[in-house]
């Protein structure tokens, strides 16, 4: 029910964790992130119930990274379990997901391409990732080219996604339609959130994203891509002037 991200910041576990606390209000009842240290380690790590349980857990574990991915699910396809939280990943662990929303066709797309695939949990949002996977393996495409593949597929679907692929360690992708979400300008990092007060402690310079928008995410750029496939060119973000 609530997104947030985060790239090129040494403190990206804080900066998501305290991002999912500012999201309560939308309510939720389980809570995850995905974190890469610089290509040399990653981390997952989902807990049911409050945000701080997650806190703990990241606490104790004291994990580091400088890019990450992170959600507060409200379920919709799957009960209340760990496993169906997100991060959602693919099944080579390659590939990892955050999604608000609902993908109305994932039974036929599961059906069509993923008979061979052994899912972790039962929502909609994991054959999203685990066709990610599958177009760029057995079509040798990119992240962003199997990630835009996928999305044209879907049908009947809200989404807010994050997708990150362990391979491009500082990149984030993004994709919106029907749901909220924004892209925060920071100094030397870029973040990404459903509401501009989860990240007022990183910018108070955000952009808004219109339906069918795919967003590249990286420290030191972010590149729109329309509907239609066309990179935005003029769109100026605006400022928030709260604390
Ligand atoms: N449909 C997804 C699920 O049930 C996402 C729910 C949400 O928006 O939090 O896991």
């Amino acid at each position: 029910c609530g997104i947030v991200g985060v790239t090129g910041n040494k403190n990206a576990v804080d900066i998501l964790v305290n991002g999912l606390q500012k999201l309560e209000y939308r309510g939720y009842d389980s809570a995850g992130l995905y974190v890469n240290d610089e290509g040399k380690k990653d981390y997952l790590v989902k807990r049911t119930g409050a945000i701080s349980n997650l806190r703990d857990a990241v606490n104790d574990m004291k994990i580091n990274g400088s890019a990450g991915i992170a959600h507060t699910r409200w379920a919709t396809h799957g009960g209340v379990t760990v496993e169906n939280a997100h991060p959602h990943f693919s099944q080579d662990k390659r590939f990892y997901l955050v999604h608000n929303g609902v993908i109305e066709n994932y039974r036929d797309l599961k059906e069509k391409y993923l008979s061979d695939v052994e899912f972790t949990s039962q929502t909609d949002t994991e054959v999203v990732v685990q066709l990610v996977d599958y177009f760029a393996v057995s079509e040798n495409l990119s992240a962003k080219e199997a990630f835009k593949k996928t999305l044209s597929l879907l049908k009947g679907a809200s989404y807010a996604f994050q997708l990150m692929d362990r391979e491009e360690p500082n990149t984030i992708y993004v994709a919106k339609n029907k749901s909220p979400l924004l892209i925060g300008l920071g100094e030397d990092c870029n973040v990404v959130c459903s509401d501009s007060l989860a990240m007022l402690n990183v910018t108070h310079d955000f952009l808004e994203l219109d339906d069918g928008d795919f967003v590249t995410v990286k420290p030191d750029s972010v590149t729109i891509e329309n509907k239609d496939g066309e990179v935005v060119t003029d769109r100026q973000p605006f400022h928030v002037d709260i604390d």
